[in-house]
């Protein structure tokens, strides 16, 4: 970032706490680092923006917890020339940090008013490579599909959305989302390599429930 702000000693601070935490993605924790979280969260939460806590954004939604944003982005194992879908903008600030990390992001998001948000601060902050769309996420984006990597920041039923799984690569896809229950999901990282899929379960997340044809 180019200018100072009275924020950047906190985003150091809160990108020693991830690391703390165990992740070492040095990738990923220059982007916690360059990337205003103030500025996603409402002006009375602002104080708290680089605490590590998922925080309320308005139509009872959440701004995820900044060590979940940098975990999940780190499975996907994104390269700079990739393509990412992520399902549920929210506050913009995951798909920012996607954006620093890949060529391209498709973010969909079924609330137009948080949508519009994110989109207007993306454009402050001069994100240039972020396609948001308002719809449901669960059918994905075929147009530009496949994706190597997808992420979905709401908690998925145990079945996974066929569209996504359509849409991810099967040159080594990456895909991170919560599966589980309404009130509590797994952590789930699947890797599609030609036909096949692989699963992996990290820890126990709470997400928001992901909503539509494919969701709760
Ligand atoms: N990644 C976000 C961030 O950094 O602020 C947090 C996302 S919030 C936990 C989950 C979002 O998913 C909500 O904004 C919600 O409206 C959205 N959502 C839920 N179901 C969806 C669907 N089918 N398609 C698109 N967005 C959906």
């Amino acid at each position: 970032m180019t200018f100072q702000d009275p924020y950047a000693a906190q985003r150091e601070q809160l990108a020693q706490t991830i690391r703390e935490k165990g992740l070492r993605d040095l990738a990923v924790l220059d982007a916690i680092r360059e990337t205003p979280r103030h500025l996603f969260v409402p002006e009375d939460q602002r104080e708290r923006a680089y605490d590590d806590n998922a925080l309320p954004i308005g139509e009872n939604q959440t701004i995820s917890q900044p060590s979940l944003v940098a975990l999940m982005t780190s499975l996907l194992s994104l390269n700079p020339n990739d393509c990412a879908l992520e399902i549920g903008t929210g506050s913009g600030y995951q798909t920012a940090i996607l954006a620093r990390l890949c060529r391209q992001v498709v973010s969909i998001e079924r609330i137009e008013t948080l949508s519009l948000r994110a989109q207007a601060i993306h454009q402050q902050l001069g994100l240039e490579n972020i396609l948001h769309v308002v719809g449901d996420g669960t059918l994905g984006y075929p147009a530009l599909a496949p994706y190597k990597g997808i992420i979905v920041t709401a908690g998925a039923t145990e079945i996974i959305p066929p569209p996504l799984l359509e849409q991810l690569s099967s040159e080594e896809g990456h895909m991170a989302l919560p599966l589980g229950d309404r009130e509590s999901q797994w952590l789930t990282l699947v890797v599609k390599r030609g036909e096949s899929l692989f699963m992996r379960r990290y820890g126990q997340c709470m997400f928001v429930p992901l909503l539509g044809e494919y969701g709760w």
